[in-house]
C-alpha cells in the first residue's frame, strides 16, 4: 500500500498553483489515457494520475492532503461514505478535524462549491457482466429547492449575515488530538456553517436551499465489468453549492455467481463430468459456454482432472484488450449402482487388464512399490 505522493505523480512542486497543476494533469492523462496508450502499465498511470488530480484540484481535499498525507483525502469525497478505508475509530478522529461532515472544511460558505459525489451499488448477474447491459437506476439526489432557489428563505425574504462568526461559517478553536495540540476551524454552530441565518424559512425545503428526489438515471454498463470494479458518470451526483459543479456518481459493481461457471478476469472456468467409458475411448462432448454450446474433443485415455482450453470462448476485456478463453476441467465420474451386469462385464474387463489398470505415467507403479517396500 505505499502510494506515490501526488505531487510527485502529477510532476508539479507544492506550491504548484491550480492552473499549473490542471496543466500538469491534461498532459499527463492525454499521454496515459487507456483509450490512446494501450501500454502495459499505462492504466495503472492513468488512474494514479486522475486520483492525484481530483484530490489536488479541490481545495478542501488538497489541504487535507498536505496536511495529513495519503491518510487525508479518502475521509472526505464520497457521499455514500463507502470508499473510506477506515474503521470506525478513524472517521471520529477526522471529523474532529474537520468540524465534521462536509461543512467545516468549507473555507467560504459563500464560495461555489462541487456537489458530494454519490455512490451507487448495482449487482449484476454472470451475464449481464460477460455482455454488458444497459439499466436504469434510481437513486435519492440532493438538488437546488425550486421554490427558494437554493437561498433556503422564504420567497421575498433573504438570508442575513450570522453575527457570530461574520459569515465565514467557521470559528476557530484549538483541541487536543492524539496527535498533539492542533488549531483547527469548527463550523460555526449558530448558523451551521453556512454564514446565514434565516430567519423565514422556506416551506418547500425548510431552510436546506436542498430537496431531495429521485433521479432515474440510464447506465450502460459496459460488457466484461468485474466485481468490485466502478465507472464514474461525471456530473451525476449531488447538485453543486452556490453555483457549483455537481458531483460525480460512481457506480460499484457485484457480481452474482454462476452456477456452472467460474470467472478470474477474462478467463471462464467450469467443470465437465464425463463417464469412464468416455474418458477411456474417447469422445466429443458439447460443453456449455457463456457464447452456447461448443463441442470439445476428449481423446482417449483422458485422466480425470485434465484441462482443455476453448480459445475466445471467456470475456471480451472490458478495456477492448482481447477475450478471454473457456477453460474445461473435466471430471471423471466413477458409476455408481451398478447392476449386476454391468459388475459382470467389469470383472471381465479387470481379468483381460491385469490386476491393475495400466496407465501411460507409471503412477500406478509407483504405488505398487510402495506398497510392497511394507
Ligand atoms: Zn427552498
Ligand atoms: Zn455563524
Amino acid at each position: 500500500m505505499s502510494k506515490r505522493d501526488y505531487y510527485d505523480v502529477l510532476g508539479v512542486q507544492k506550491s504548484a498553483s491550480k492552473d499549473e497543476i490542471k496543466k500538469a494533469y491534461r498532459k499527463l492523462s492525454k499521454k496515459y489515457h487507456p483509450d490512446i496508450n494501450k501500454e502495459p502499465g499505462a492504466d495503472e498511470k492513468f488512474k494514479e494520475i486522475s486520483e492525484a488530480y481530483e484530490v489536488l484540484s479541490d481545495d478542501s481535499k488538497k489541504a487535507q492532503y498536505d496536511q495529513f498525507g495519503h491518510a487525508g483525502p479518502q475521509q472526505g469525497g464520497f457521499g455514500g461514505g463507502g470508499f473510506s478505508g477506515f474503521g470506525g475509530g478513524f472517521d471520529d478522529i477526522f471529523s474532529t478535524f474537520f468540524g465534521g461532515g462536509g461543512g467545516g472544511r468549507r473555507r467560504d460558505p459563500n464560495a461555489p462549491r462541487q456537489g458530494d459525489d454519490l455512490q451507487y451499488t448495482m449487482v449484476l448477474s454472470f451475464e449481464e457482466a460477460v455482455f454488458g447491459v444497459e439499466k436504469d437506476i434510481t437513486i435519492p439526489k440532493e438538488e437546488e429547492c425550486g421554490t427558494c432557489h437554493g437561498s433556503g428563505a422564504k420567497p421575498g425574504t433573504s438570508p442575513e449575515t450570522c453575527s457570530h462568526c461574520g459569515g465565514a461559517g467557521q470559528v476557530n478553536v484549538e483541541q487536543n488530538t492524539p496527535f498533539g495540540r492542533v488549531a483547527t476551524r469548527r463550523t460555526c454552530h449558530h448558523c451551521s456553517g453556512t454564514g446565514k441565518i434565516i430567519k423565514e424559512k422556506c416551506s418547500t425545503c425548510g431552510g436546506d436551499g436542498r430537496v431531495t428526489k429521485n433521479k432515474t438515471i440510464n447506465v450502460k454498463v459496459p460488457a466484461g465489468i468485474d466485481e468490485g470494479q466502478q465507472i464514474r458518470l461525471s456530473g451525476q451526483g449531488e447538485a453543486g453549492v452556490n453555483g457549483g459543479p455537481a458531483g460525480d456518481l460512481y457506480i460499484v459493481f457485484r457480481v452474482r455467481e454462476h452456477e456452472l461457471f467460474e470467472r478470474d478476469g477474462d478467463d471462464i472456468y467450469c467443470e465437465m463430468p464425463i463417464t469412464f467409458v468416455q474418458a477411456t475411448l474417447g469422445d466429443e462432448i458439447e460443453v456449455p459456454t457463456v457464447h452456447g454450446k461448443v463441442k470439445l474433443k476428449v481423446p482417449a485415455g483422458t485422466q480425470s482432472g485434465t484441462r482443455f482450453r476453448l480459445r475466445g470462448k471467456g470475456v471480451a476485456n472490458v478495456r477492448g484488450f482481447g477475450t478471454g478463453d473457456q477453460h474445461v476441467h473435466v471430471k471423471v465420474i466413477t458409476p455408481v449402482n451398478l447392476n449386476e451386469k454391468q459388475k459382470q462385464l467389469l470383472r471381465e474387463f479387470a481379468e483381460v487388464s491385469g490386476e491393475q489398470p495400466s496407465e501411460e505415467d507409471g503412477f500406478f507403479d509407483k504405488v505398487k512399490r510402495a506398497l510392497k517396500r511394507d
